[in-house]
Parts: structure tokens; sequence; C-alpha cells
């Protein structure tokens, strides 16, 4: 009994409002914390590495000076900014670098209070902070519901969580991080083999190798007929996320919810946005929308394509 009020859909709830307040966080500093990574790594183990530049040019020698300044300049520069995780520096205006108090931090409530104004400067702050922590909260809520006040449904809350921070990634960077993608394919199959998830341990893994393989298989087809890039790896080791958590029996209702409402919503764009047709439009806020129906009505949308289910 007592655990049941922990695991209500109202707790959940409380629980989603903080936790999308991190997710504002992490989809925002993590791209940077991986583009600073990246140009490290690039700088450190391979501009200026002799071993790096013989494998690369197929002769001996070592690499053109320009590239060893360049090497240097760079690990100096990225090397010397104020670090950056997701637990530190706190939250500030990005307009004034006004550090916020606790109670402006507060998810929902704090931009409320504020009324969507920074209270040092005045500036606008994105209606998307408060969005997304009520979108969670609302997710984490569902979850609670649709699975049971139990504990094994955290496990349904964390895919959302990961779901959730890859849409929003991938919105504004068209990159969906390995960071985020992996785990939700780890989480599948640790829930499916101990029990959690209510898909068995076969199709989850059979789900995880199709979710990868199709939409892969797609991608390489569209590559040789139309010669562009149309997806990316991101996406398939998102369906293969997808595949793990629900078992693939789910995955043709997610990649036709997905499809359908990206032609749509692609096509508006086209139409109405002025988007350039060759601009690439991110598929997996898509995949997403596609796992969260899934989740909630796998049975009724797998029963609509395959009636004898
Ligand atoms: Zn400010």
């Amino acid at each position: 009994m007592a655990s049941e009020i922990w695991f209500s859909p109202w707790a959940l709830a409380l629980l989603g409002l903080c936790i999308g307040s991190f997710l504002n966080v992490v989809a925002h500093r993590l791209p940077l914390m991986l583009e600073r990574e990246w140009w490290l790594d690039m700088a450190e183990s391979q501009l200026g590495d002799s071993a790096a530049w013989q494998r690369v040019s197929g002769h001996k020698g070592e690499p053109p000076p320009a590239f060893v300044q360049a090497a240097k300049l760079v690990a100096d520069k990225v090397g010397a900014m104020p670090s950056l995780s997701l637990a530190r520096p706190g939250s500030r205006c990005p307009s004034c670098g006004h550090e916020l108090r606790w109670h402006e931090n507060l998810p929902l409530l704090g931009w409320l209070r504020l009324k969507g104004r920074c209270s040092s400067c005045g500036s606008a702050i994105s209606k998307r902070y408060p969005l997304v922590e009520l979108a969670t909260a609302l997710l984490f809520a569902a979850c609670g519901w649709q699975f049971g006040a139990h504990a094994s449904t955290l496990v349904w809350c964390a895919a959302v969580a990961l779901m959730v921070a890859m849409a929003l990634i991938d919105l504004d960077t068209t990159y969906l991080p390995d960071d985020l993608t992996l785990p939700l394919i780890g989480l599948g199959l640790l829930g499916a083999g101990l029990g959690w998830t209510g898909t068995s341990l076969e199709s989850a893994a059979w789900g995880a190798f199709a979710g990868y393989a199709s939409l892969w298989l797609l991608a390489f087809s569209y590559k040789k007929l139309r010669g562009v890039d149309g997806m990316g790896e991101g996406d398939f080791k998102l369906l293969a996320g997808l595949g793990a958590l629900l078992g693939w029996q789910l995955l043709p209702s997610i990649v036709l919810l997905a499809s359908a409402v990206g032609a749509v919503v692609g096509v508006a764009l086209i139409a109405f946005g002025g988007h350039k047709r060759e601009v690439p439009i991110p598929f997996g806020p898509y995949l997403v929308g596609g796992g969260v129906a899934a989740m909630f009505f796998g049975q009724e949308l797998t029963r609509i394509w395959l009636p004898l289910n």
C-alpha cells in the first residue's frame, strides 16, 4: 500500500515536473558538451598526432606544422572555456547572466511566477521550458495510469525521459546522441530481461535488431534511389531502442505513425513555412511520437493493420 502512493499518477506527475526541468538542461547542454568533446578529441588525438597523420596520409612523416599549431590552439582555447556539465554551473538567464534563485528555478511554478520574464533584465524566457516540464509530468502520470502504481513503471518513465530529451535535441540540432539512444536500447533489453516491461526478451532482442535493420535498409534504398541521405544513424538506434522496449510486433505501427505525421508536417512546412525540400527534417521527434503512441495504444494500433492479432 505504502509503495503504491509513491508510484501513483500524482506522485509520478511531480517527479515528471522535476525530471522535465532536468531534461531542459540536458537538451541545452548535452549537444554543447559533446561538441566541445569532439573538438578536443580532434585536436588532441588526430590533428596534431603523428601516428594518426601517418594512418590518414599513408606515408611516414610528421603532420604539417599548421595542423600541429591548430591542434594546440584548439586545445588551449576550448580547454580554457569555463567548465560545463549537466550539474554545473547553475541555470542562468541567457541574456544577462542572472543566476536563477531556487524559487525562480522551480519547474513550471518558477516560470509562471516570473510571468515568463527574467527577474533581472526582463527579457522573455522561452515557453518551451514550462511546456517540456508539463509534457513530461503528463507523460509520467499517464505511465502511472497505464502500467500501474509500482516500481517497474519507472522503466517506462525513464524511457519517456530519454525520448523527450532525444526529440528536443533532434529538433535543435538534427542529431541524436548515442548517449541517449544506446541507453534506451539497454533499458528496453534490461526491462524485458527482468520482466518489468511485459515484453519477452525474445521480442525485445528481435525488436532491437529489426528496428535498426529496417530503417537502415530504408535509408540505404533511399540513398540508392535519390542519391541523398534521408535519415541518420541516430534514427536507426532510436527505433532499435523502441523495438527493444515494446517488442518487434509494434515496429510497423511506430514507423507508420511516425511517417504519416512526418509527411503531413513536412508537406505543411514546405508549403507554408518556406522550408526547402533538400534541408533534412529531423525524423527523431516523429519516431518519439510514434513510440509514445505505441506505449499507450499499442494493442489497438496493431489490431488496425493486423486484425487477426
Ligand atoms: Zn536576464
